[in-house]
């Protein structure tokens, strides 16, 4: 460890071929050690050499980006009219359609700042971290704190957090594609090589970007940032989200299509007006401009965006991290949830209950990490040291063992794997601690880690008297397999395997976790363990029984999916019994057989098809098996959430429609085959997502379904004038401000509408389901025709009564604005009633938008500048009541369509309820 520290390492590190040098030269130009770097020296290291980041990519200016947004078929249609009207010498509805133009690309901007200022601040929160050696300690840090010199440990599925010169390898095997492209994992040592030696061939160098497939190291740091090989060729690696999702495209193909629909149907209203009914192609010309203006859907494609990004907004408050925009559509439309057990579906929080060994059963007392507890048998408290196997067990738990066991400010807390934080504090509870080198110390000579698909972790030590031992634990049929006798009071004895076995099935009966502990009195065969080492000649010690207990949260969330037609699968790594104990606490597979990975393994795919929706609990299974099951149930149909922490997960995730990934305990591996990231591993977390994601799919059906009718009122106002010859109700420059007024604020305020309640008592949507389904396409006729018939009913019975046809077509305008007013309200729900406090008042934007909007109507009502441009006039109280009375009408009418709906139980024919 360097405690002092250094002023003397160069402003810039000049490149050097680092893979030349042996790490004994590289940790002395360094100026580091094995223990890392001090503290304070890492500081300063980082003001002199910059953070651990590549820059990110360009974004576009916001100029650009304003620029932009006049790329849009509905503005340039505008801008086109705009010049032949200009031309035509009319500068009035010239200027009107140029503030049109501006003011739709005013909003279209600032609703996209909107979506990506949603998406930047949950980019910030998957920041990749590192392990890094300090003051002789393990600290996990942000990996752009890191600095050349740094000691690193690297474990599988980790993605390397800089360039560095591998000082000790432990069967390490990466993945370097991200830089050289070979996807076929390399075989890593601690070897110099050629100064001239490509990339991919040093061996001793492991760098930024690349994937630790499998296997641990220690490297130290010789490069950060943009010195570093990746950063060299300049390249951001996985750069999350680009906003198009399968929806968003279908939407935008949507609006394309109407837009060139009802562009040419404005042709032929015009060809129709000037021929047929003989109006003179200036006015025809400008009313057909009126009716593209307010008939093209033009707010839709981004209106949506911002929606889909507020949800994903959302659901980061709650813990859920999106990483790729489509899983919030498919989170919608979820059937099936597979979910690991321990962390997720339990709490994490592991105690030793019981130990087991060959003559005795000891209960321990006491729960969560804090050291205080008796060891009883038979309700006698004991001490370990007059039970020397109990005592040996204990001792391997401590020594095989890579956790932390901590205290901070009287709260004991574990650093690394919880089950192995178990045995720390089992340890404590029995005297045994290795905090300060003693006589317990036993050194550490080799490791072999933990990885699931093994089950097992195994340590090599010496004792006081030089004298070698290999200790292991892991799942108890592996650790059986290993063994040839057990320890019993007066020494080893014949194994008996039956007597395990049963004591295992009977603890995992109880829901708890098993882990059995072995050990073996020799020196591996060659001077460091190998995996030849682990599989004969052991001693069984004892078997531990640790509790876990369910998540309080997930009890109710399981629930909630089952309430919504989700169906929960529990696939864990843990014992089936323990698996079918845990299950029925969370009511997942209850009274249901559960499988074993071993048994999915010999089904084949039409077999495992057929028990795939029926089983509930997979246990003993491995990340394949994951992977078939994922298969098994999409190709029955159904849409799969799959859970997943490991390297070896990344396949299941990302062929699941929706891939989650721990965010406390995935390694980054998996994070970057995901969907969604859980920032807090719960699978609670995952059912408020199904949630957000219905939510967010209901809010971009009602935005389309208030927005398609209030268009649509406008174009049968237009069209039925010219069609039956009336005096148009509603002038071009109107029907553009009416735009003007609405379109940005009104819609917009449905996307912060929140989920409704009983959103989670439906069915699941099914995949691929039209956005627009007769029904919906029902509601937009009516509307339409309603906003028609009030509008232009209104102006004509006042042109009849002898009003003036500025005060008619003020009315009208008004009327217009006012059923979209009040039409907005009953778009807060699909079916349900708005006609509640909650239905009226929920959702402070729609109020917000409404109290923007009433300034804006008086002002076109009342200012002389607003009449003179408009052609507005001034209303009395008297015609204010009726233009009120169009709108609640509206209102009143499409809350009875909702009633009859519900009452003939179409809604759940219709698949709506
Ligand atoms: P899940 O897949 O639900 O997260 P899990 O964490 O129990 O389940 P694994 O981590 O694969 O799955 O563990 C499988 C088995 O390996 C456990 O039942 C236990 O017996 C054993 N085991 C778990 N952690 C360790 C460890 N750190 N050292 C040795 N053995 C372990």
């Amino acid at each position: 460890m360097t405690d002092r520290v250094n002023t003397d390492l160069p402003q810039q590190l000049s490149p050097t071929d680092w893979h030349t040098l042996t790490p004994g030269q590289v940790e002395q130009m360094l100026q580091t050690g094995r223990g890392g770097l001090a503290q304070e020296e890492a500081r300063q290291r980082l003001t002199k050499y910059g953070f651990n980041r590549l820059a990110p990519p360009k974004k576009r200016g916001p100029l650009l980006r304003f620029l932009l947004q006049f790329h849009n078929l509905l503005l340039y249609v505008m801008m086109g009219a705009a010049v032949i009207t200009a031309s035509l010498g009319y500068w009035i509805d010239t200027g009107v359609l140029m503030m049109a133009v501006v003011l739709n690309a005013i909003i279209g901007f600032i609703q996209e700042g909107k979506a990506e200022s949603a998406l930047d601040a949950i980019r910030d929160m998957l920041s990749p971290h590192a392990t890094v050696i300090r003051d002789g300690q393990h600290h996990d840090i942000d990996a752009g704190d890191l600095v050349p010199g740094d000691m690193v440990a690297l474990v599988s599925g980790d993605r390397v957090p800089a360039d560095l010169r591998l000082i000790n390898v432990r069967d390490l095997r990466i993945e370097e594609a991200a830089l050289t492209g070979e996807s076929l994992p390399v075989e890593k040592n601690t070897e110099t090589a050629e100064p001239d030696t490509p990339l991919g061939d040093r061996y001793g160098m492991a760098y930024s970007g690349t994937l630790v497939i499998y296997g641990k190291a220690v490297g130290v740091v010789v490069a950060t940032g943009a010195q570093t090989e990746l950063g060299k060729i300049n390249q951001m690696l996985s750069e999350i989200r680009n906003l198009a999702t399968p929806l968003l495209r279908k939407v935008d193909y949507f609006a394309r299509q109407l837009a060139f629909f009802i562009l040419g149907l404005s042709a032929l209203t015009f060809v129709l007006g000037t021929l047929w009914r003989g109006h003179s192609p200036q006015d025809m010309f400008m009313m057909v401009v009126a009716l593209t203006a307010s008939a093209i859907p033009e707010g839709l494609p981004a209106i949506m965006t911002v929606t889909l990004a507020l949800g994903v907004r959302r659901m980061a408050r709650r813990n859920a991290i999106v990483r790729l925009l489509p899983a919030v559509e498919a989170l919608g439309s979820v059937t099936v949830i597979c979910s690991d057990k321990t962390g997720t579906l339990t709490r994490n929080e592991m105690t030793v209950q019981r130990i087991i060994c060959a003559e005795h059963r000891v209960n321990v007392e006491g729960v969560g990490y804090e050291p205080s507890g008796e060891l009883c048998i038979d309700g006698r408290c004991i001490t370990a040291a007059e039970y020397p196997e109990l005592a040996l067990a204990i001792r391997a738990g401590v020594l095989c063992n890579d956790a932390r066991l901590l205290n901070e400010e009287g709260r004991w807390w574990v650093e690394g794997d919880p089950t192995e934080g178990a045995l720390l504090v089992l340890g404590a509870k029995a005297g045994l601690t290795l905090n300060e080198p003693n006589e317990n110390a036993w050194p550490r000579i080799d490791a072999i880690p933990f990885e699931s698909q093994h089950r097992f972790m195994a340590t090599y030590h010496c004792d006081s008297q030089q004298e070698p031992w290999i200790f292991v634990k892991g799942a108890p049929e592996r650790i059986l397999d290993m063994c040839r006798t057990q320890l019993g009071s007066n020494g080893e004895q014949e194994l008996d395997v039956d007597y395990w076995r049963r004591m295992s099935n009977d603890m995992a009966a109880q829901g708890l976790r098993l882990l059995a502990l072995a050990c073996k009195r020799s020196a591996p065969k060659s001077d460091l363990l190998d995996h030849n080492d682990m599989e004969s000649d052991f001693v069984m010690i004892a078997l531990l029984g640790i509790m876990d207990p369910p998540r309080e949260e997930a009890v109710q969330a399981v629930r909630e999916c089952h309430r919504a037609g989700i169906r929960v699968k529990m696939i864990t790594g843990d014992h089936v019994e323990t698996a079918r104990a845990i299950g029925e606490k969370l009511n997942i597979g209850v009274g249901k057989p559960a499988l074993t990975g071993a048994e999915v393994a010999v089904m084949d795919d039409e077999t495992l098809r057929n028990v795939a929706m029926e089983v509930d609990v997979f246990a003993r299974a491995a990340p394949e098996h994951k992977l078939r099951l994922v298969q098994a149930l999409q190709e029955s149909g159904q849409v799969v959430a799959m859970t997943g922490d490991g390297v070896n997960d990344a396949p299941a995730l990302k062929c699941a429609d929706v891939g989650v990934a721990m965010g406390m305990k995935g390694t980054e591996a998996a994070k970057e085959a995901s969907d969604m990231v859980l920032a807090d591993d719960n699978f609670a977390t995952i059912a408020s997502a199904v949630r957000e994601g219905r939510a967010v799919y209901d809010n971009l059906k009602k935005f389309i379904l208030f927005m398609l009718p209030t268009n649509g009122g406008e174009v049968l106002v237009v069209i039925a004038a010219i069609l039956f010859e009336l005096t148009l109700p509603l002038t071009p420059a109107q029907v553009l401000w009416i735009n003007m007024a609405t379109s940005g604020t009104l819609g917009l305020a449905l996307a912060f509408e929140p989920a409704e309640r009983g959103i989670m008592d439906r069915r699941p949507r099914p995949p691929g389901e039209a956005l627009l389904s007769g029904f919906f396409i029902w509601r937009v006729l009516m509307v339409s025709v309603i906003i028609m018939i009030g509008a232009l009913g209104v102006f004509l019975w006042e042109l009849n009564a002898g009003t003036s046809l500025e005060v008619a077509r003020t009315m009208a305008v008004n009327i217009v604005v006012v059923c979209e007013v009040f039409y907005l309200f009953n778009s807060r729900f699909i079916l349900k009633s708005v006609l509640s406090r909650e239905g009226l008042t929920g959702n402070r934007y729609i109020l917000l938008a409404v109290a923007a909007c009433i300034p804006l109507q008086l002002a076109y009502t009342y200012l002389p500048i607003m009449q003179t441009i408009f052609n507005s006039a001034s209303l009395s109280l008297l015609e204010w009541g009726k233009v009120l009375a169009a709108g609640l009408l509206l209102f009143l009418l499409a809350e009875l369509e909702k009633f009859i709906v519900r009452r003939t139980g179409l809604a759940a024919r219709l698949g709506l309820g």
